[in-house]
């Protein structure tokens, strides 16, 4: 996303509502005109950037406290100064976030696709985070941490601010987050106020605690306001607002494909890596002060902008009045009688692959906005993106700006982007912006934050190299899509690499002939179980390919010593992450709180102990 820009009045709900339609429908002109302009384009040469978010925390060490300091927008504005100066070849660019204590950094030009590249990887990382450095007092400190282990505890905020109950924070209505840790930029409270106000009712997170010899069976939190007591369940740790999931940090990629054709390629064959990479990077355990039995993020983020209303959700009869929410009335649950219910939270993972030969593989019940699907059609987009488009038009837009409502169809992508963007997936499939020299690109998403910049280089380094190797032995890790989404609620689990068994295709050599795809189709005999270690042991096999691959594509023949030696290094850090050689970081953080001296086997992480860990 380009620098944040936004003209007029923010519209809440209510005003928004009148254009909902009109901003789908143009939206999907908007596509149609990009796509046009832009299915030929030949040949674009790989080109990919990482993105770190960042959390900058505050130490007293006095009284072994950390916070999260609201220097975010501050730092940002100081961070974009050279390239709001138009100023070429950076070293990074920012972008604020969606909480005032977060930054979030990408290299300042697109790496090119050559191997030498891997060597720059870590150290632009090591250059953001002390540009970022430089810029704090001493008792600051950058980090790209997933989850804040007190997020939405009292005074985890530098300034503090005080909660007396939902009317303090009119944004989000939260008891916990207080509304002026979200970013002041006005798309991030409209976001947070409309996503409410689309669902009619406060959010709600409820993630498993862990429960210790000394935790309260049941274990309730005393909560003082009623939406919030019906909504906690007991023996889970109740979190009520947008900031708990968007207000963590992930580590995310992008690449550029050669055309659209490879760019779905892509899409397809990484999104069953998702969950295998969202466990091997598992950095989160911890949420609002307490061990939960979860080791990461994901199914967090998901509940925390989940718009649904009741009756999307499934939980009330449909009710015939068109008016009430938008437009979703109109979508159609294929092969159901249901006529609009929706599975997921618009963040969550795919749930369709783009290329024709996956086709097979889309085995989960698609809602799709039938109008758009077919308008689709009619202009000649392919069946496959046309559904994967009027799948994500199932959502209204969430963000509207008074002046920028009528836009130029042809030359301005507003209106699709707003839809695009707040679909948060998996995986993303970019198309490219109007008036720019970029192409067709995806992104990978699921990656947690982890805590040193050599072990985000490690996974960057690690997936950019196996786009390539998927390319380029036309690898085949297709397997039936509802079993990806299996794996993905698996991935989330407490040590989930060494304790779940994940669906993962046994031969990952097969050819992608239509007919071979036909005889996998029966997926119990091709798509089989394992652990980490042994789905693993797929992936490395990969690993030698890789290094075939290296000799012919990338030249490495020619290359330092040096790139060698750290790209072994980071393929080893993932690999006995995989093995449990190595811990992950959740399961190092959770062994760090409960080995803590201070820790009373209760459940609670104090703020000495969050001190200690940090
Ligand atoms: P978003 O927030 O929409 O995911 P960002 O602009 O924050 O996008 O990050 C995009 C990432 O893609 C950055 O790492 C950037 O270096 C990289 N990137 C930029 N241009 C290209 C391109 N043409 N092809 C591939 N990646 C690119
Ligand atoms: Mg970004
Ligand atoms: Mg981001
Ligand atoms: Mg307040
Ligand atoms: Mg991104």
């Amino acid at each position: 996303m380009g620098l944040l820009e936004f003209d007029g009045e923010p519209l809440t709900w209510e005003k928004l509502k009148p254009y909902v339609e009109h901003v789908k429908t143009h939206g999907i002109q908007q596509f149609l005109h990009n796509y046009r302009r832009l299915m030929q384009r030949p040949g674009d040469i790989l080109k990919w950037g990482d993105e770190v978010e960042y959390m900058i925390i505050k130490f007293d060490h006095t009284n072994r406290k950390v916070q999260l300091s609201l220097r975010g927008e501050e730092l940002c504005e100081i961070l974009q100064e050279k390239e709001k100066k138009k100023m070429k070849n950076l070293t990074s660019l920012w972008r604020p976030e969606y909480a005032s204590y977060m930054v979030e950094g990408t290299p300042g030009v697109p790496y090119m696709g050559y191997m030498a590249q891997f060597n720059v990887v870590e150290a632009n990382m090591k250059m953001r985070r002390k540009e970022v450095q430089e810029l704090l007092n001493d008792d600051e400190q950058i980090v790209s941490l997933t989850v804040f282990p007190r997020l939405g505890c009292i005074d985890f905020t530098y300034p503090p601010h005080k909660i007396t109950g939902p009317e303090s924070n009119p944004v989000s209505r939260s008891l916990f987050f207080p509304d002026e840790a979200i970013t002041s930029h006005p798309r991030f409270p409209l976001l947070t106020q409309n996503i409410r106000l689309r669902r009619g009712k406060k959010i709600a997170i409820n993630i498993p605690i862990f429960k210790d010899t000394n935790t309260p069976s049941p274990f309730v939190e005393n909560l003082n306001d009623p939406e919030s007591k019906a909504a906690a369940k007991p023996d889970h740790i109740y979190m009520d607002c947008m900031g708990f999931g968007m207000g963590n940090s992930c580590l995310q990629l992008t690449f550029q494909a050669c055309n659209v054709e490879e760019a779905k390629l892509l899409y397809d064959h990484l999104a069953p890596v998702c969950p295998i990479m969202l466990a091997l990077s598992a950095a989160s355990p911890l949420y609002k002060g307490y061990i939960s039995d979860i080791d990461a993020r994901w199914q967090v983020i998901a509940a925390s902008v989940d718009d649904r209303t009741n009756e999307e959700m499934g939980n009330e009869p449909l009710k015939n009045n068109n008016n009430v929410h938008g437009s979703h009335m109109k979508i159609a649950h294929a092969n159901s009688k249901v006529l609009h219910v929706i599975q997921k939270s618009r963040y969550d993972s795919i749930d369709s692959f783009l290329s024709s030969n996956s086709k097979i593989f889309n085995d989960i019940n698609l809602e799709v906005d039938e109008e758009v699907k077919s308008t689709l059609l009619n202009a000649g987009i392919d069946d496959l993106l046309a559904q994967h488009i009027a799948h994500l038009w199932i959502r209204d837009p969430l963000t509207l700006f008074s002046k920028k409502i009528d836009l130029d169809d042809e030359n301005e992508a507003d209106h699709f982007e707003n839809i695009q963007s707040t679909n948060w997936q998996s995986m993303r499939f970019k198309p490219p912006p109007p008036g720019s020299s970029i192409g067709w690109r995806v992104e990978f998403r699921v990656c947690e934050a982890q805590l040193t910049d050599f072990e985000n280089a490690a996974f960057v380094v690690f997936i950019v190299l196996l786009t390539r190797v998927i390319l380029t032995y036309k690898l085949d890790f297709l397997m039936p899509i509802s079993k990806v989404d299996t794996n993905m609620e698996k991935s989330q689990k407490n040590n989930a690499i060494l304790t779940e068994k994940f669906h993962f295709r046994k031969n990952v050599m097969t050819s992608q002939s239509p007919a071979c795809c036909a005889q996998l189709c029966s997926f119990k005999s091709n798509c089989t179980e394992g652990s980490g270690k042994y789905l693993f042991v797929n992936t490395i096999s990969v690993k030698t390919c890789l290094i075939i691959y290296k000799l012919t594509c990338f030249k490495l023949i020619s290359l330092e010593k040096k790139l060698l030696c750290s790209i072994s290094e980071y393929l080893n850090l993932i690999g006995k992450r995989a093995s449990g050689e190595y811990m992950s970081a959740a399961q190092w953080i959770r062994h760090f709180v409960t080995s803590h001296p201070e820790y009373k086997h209760d459940s609670v992480v104090s703020d000495s102990i969050a001190y200690d860990l940090l």
